[in-house]
């Protein structure tokens, strides 16, 4: 099935921002100090079409920083340069079942990442990116996510400072992964890049816009920019759907159907495959990551707007 009209799908967004707007339940994340100084009741929906038509309702255009969403698309652009079974046997794609900065799922795989979207994964993902140095691969990033978002993106030197002096822990799983050979940079260097990916700041609309893209087969719906191939657009969608909503991923899967990605900082997107994408930003998230009101959002649209990729009709 396609999309519903334009108005329709306009009255569902509204309807999904002004239905879990009260909603209460969570925490505004604080591991990292000034991720705790979020709004807890700022709170943005937008539906991106593949066609380039946009819904906004709520806290569209409130700036925070990308954090774990910025492995999905570091992830597709590191497919695109290396391929399908590189990636597969160097990151992997199964679900650790553990928190996402575990460091014991490293530890019971023989140092094996397991997937892009935990941080061992992530940050061996990172370190995969084209360039001699660091700097040459920041550029690769850089470029690349504003490619998928039609926008240069900028990082948030606050976050990221505060994430830096806070990332023992990530230091410590690069450090890991170096001691199984599984990396082949400077581990605090590659920690360095991957601190920085996470402090892009994003709005709900650059998420929804960006999965989109993923949506579209890798062009963007706006800029009409190729940005990424086919298939690394299904090999990125099926990762996501598998652990892209950390430890609760298969509740996701069979709860809404759609494949995405969350962050810390209370971002979702949600992608639609032909169809668009949902990208939701409420600060307050669950015990696993995963934002409240975005998850109740998204699940409302996904049902209104009919995106399971699971159902027949
Ligand atoms: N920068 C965060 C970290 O590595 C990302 C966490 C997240 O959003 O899952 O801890």
């Amino acid at each position: 099935g396609r999309l519903p009209g334009w108005d329709r799908v306009e009255e569902l967004v509204q309807e999904a921002h002004a239905r879990h707007r009260d909603r209460a339940e969570g925490a505004v994340a604080d591991y990292i100090p000034v991720l705790a100084e979020a709004d807890p009741r700022l709170f943005g929906v937008v539906v991106a079409e593949t066609s380039g038509d946009l819904h906004a309702a709520g806290d569209a255009d409130a700036a925070f920083t990308i954090q774990s969403i910025s492995k999905a698309f570091v992830y597709a652009l590191v497919c695109e340069a290396y391929g399908h079974e590189v990636v597969r046997d160097r990151v992997g794609v199964n679900n650790t079942g553990l928190p996402f900065n575990s460091v014991i799922a490293v530890e019971l795989n023989d140092g094996h990442p397991m997937n892009p979207m935990v941080n061992a994964g992530a940050i061996a993902t990172t370190a995969l990116l084209p360039g001699g140095t660091p700097d040459e691969q920041w550029a690769h990033l850089a470029a690349g996510l504003a490619r998928f978002a039609g926008r240069t993106l900028e990082v948030d030197p606050v976050v990221y400072e505060s994430e830096a002096a806070t990332n023992q822990r990530n230091r410590a799983i690069a450090r890991l992964l170096e001691s199984y050979g599984r990396i082949d940079a400077d581990p605090l260097e590659v920690v360095d890049v991957y601190t920085r990916q996470c402090a892009i700041r994003v709005t709900a609309r650059d998420l929804a816009v960006m999965g989109a893209t993923l949506a579209d087969g890798g062009v963007h719906p706006v800029t009409g920019e190729r940005v990424v191939s086919a298939q690394v657009c299904r090999d990125t969608l099926a990762v996501l759907a598998a652990t892209g909503m950390y430890e609760r991923s298969g509740e996701w899967l069979f709860e809404i159907g759609v494949p995405a990605k969350s962050g810390v900082s209370g971002g979702i997107v949600a992608i639609a495959p032909g169809k668009g994408a949902i990208g939701t930003f409420s600060p307050p998230i669950d015990p696993a990551g995963n934002s409240v009101r975005g998850r109740l959002a998204t699940a409302h649209l996904s049902r209104t707007l009919g995106l399971n990729v699971f159902a027949s009709a």
